[in-house]
């Protein structure tokens, strides 16, 4: 693949507007030099993260070059913060095509420039190439956490309760309202639905804070079930979730009142970047006072138990009379 040579140029391109990105983190060397240097502080584990998303895949290729930047490194940092790290540096991979002027770079960094003051990262290196295809951006992200203390997936225990942060169904229910398909709305919520799908707001004060009291922990990113189905499956266990309790915007109150999938839409819908935890009961006072530190809600939702013979290690969903509900090809519904 040959660099992309439209603009100024690749090496005025990066000094232009990558540089500034990296002049306060010294291990960048001002993007001068070959490779970049971490130094984890000491006692801590890098844990590192790559993520890419593509033009007419993950984001419109009309969307503000500032809100791809930002969408790019943000769901790298959930990923961080659901593990319970610090956000340190970032790599920023760029693949252009010739249709990209530099307009769309300068504002791309501008982007990201807000989110390194928001979430205190740097840029610290990357690649630049021109591409026959869409715009792909692919971000690096580094973070640390003291040594061996990661939340893992496979972590969870029979008898923990299961947590989530935030609220559930929002950015699904936002990518509904900007294809049209609710146009009934008030354009309050509509608004609030469709910047949550535009921009993810990663959990970054509350996964630090997750240490030492969650057992088990991933960024709902594929939807509530599926990522919930990832902490079974490592941790051997199966989940109840008790639907009435899943946690729902105000905006999100109001679209689920017109459709007639929509708890369907809650529970498989991706995109919401909040963190999906367990934690031992034992951990609630903990679990209250980090959510009043981080000022992020953390809502109970159901627990971990030991599967059933037979019954594979899977999500189960409750309605509040008890009755389970099941995936069916109009969504969820009763057995
Ligand atoms: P090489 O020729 O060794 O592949 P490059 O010429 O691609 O190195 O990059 C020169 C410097 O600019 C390196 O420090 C690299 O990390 C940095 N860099 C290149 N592209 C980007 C980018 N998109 N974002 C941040 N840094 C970049
Ligand atoms: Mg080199």
């Amino acid at each position: 693949v040959t660099k992309a040579s439209r603009f100024p140029g690749e090496f005025e391109l990066i000094a232009r507007y990558f540089a500034p990105l990296a002049s306060e983190f010294p291990g960048a060397y001002g993007l001068l030099d070959d490779a970049a240097v971490i130094t984890p502080s000491a006692g801590c584990d890098l844990v590192v993260k790559t993520d890419a998303i593509i033009a007419g895949v993950h984001f419109l290729p009309d969307d503000p070059a500032d809100l791809v930047a930002r969408k790019a490194l943000r769901v790298n940092l959930s990923d961080l913060a659901a593990k319970g790290a610090q956000p340190i540096a970032y790599m920023l991979d760029l693949a252009l095509p010739a249709t990209i002027e530099e307009d769309w770079v300068a504002e791309f960094a501008r982007g990201l420039a807000t989110d390194q003051e928001e979430y205190r990262v740097h840029l610290i290196g990357g690649d630049t190439n021109s591409t026959p295809g869409p715009v792909t951006v692919a971000v690096m992200a580094f973070g640390e956490i003291a040594t061996g203390r990661i939340i893992r997936r496979g972590g969870a225990q029979a008898g923990d309760r299961i947590f989530v942060s935030g609220t559930i169904g929002d950015a699904t229910l936002g990518l509904r309202v900007l294809r049209g398909q609710m146009p009934h709305i008030d354009v309050a919520a509509a608004q609030f639905l469709a910047g949550r799908y535009r921009l993810p707001l990663p959990r970054a004060t509350l996964g630090p804070r997750l240490v030492g009291l969650a057992t088990a922990a991933i960024d709902v990113s594929d939807g509530l079930v599926a990522d919930l189905r990832h902490i079974c499956e490592t941790s051997h266990l199966a989940a109840i979730i008790e639907a009435q309790r899943v946690p729902l915007s105000p905006a999100a109150r109001v679209a689920l009142a017109s459709e007639t999938d929509g708890l369907a839409a809650v529970l498989s819908g991706g995109d919401d970047y909040e963190i999906l935890f367990t934690a031992p009961p034992s951990a609630a006072d903990g679990l209250a006072e980090v959510s009043r530190l981080a000022g992020i809600p953390i809502t109970a939702i159901g627990h971990m138990t030991t599967p059933s013979p037979g019954m594979p290690a899977d999500v189960q969903v409750r309605d509040a009379s008890g009755n389970l509900f099941a995936l069916g090809r109009e969504g969820w519904t009763h057995f």
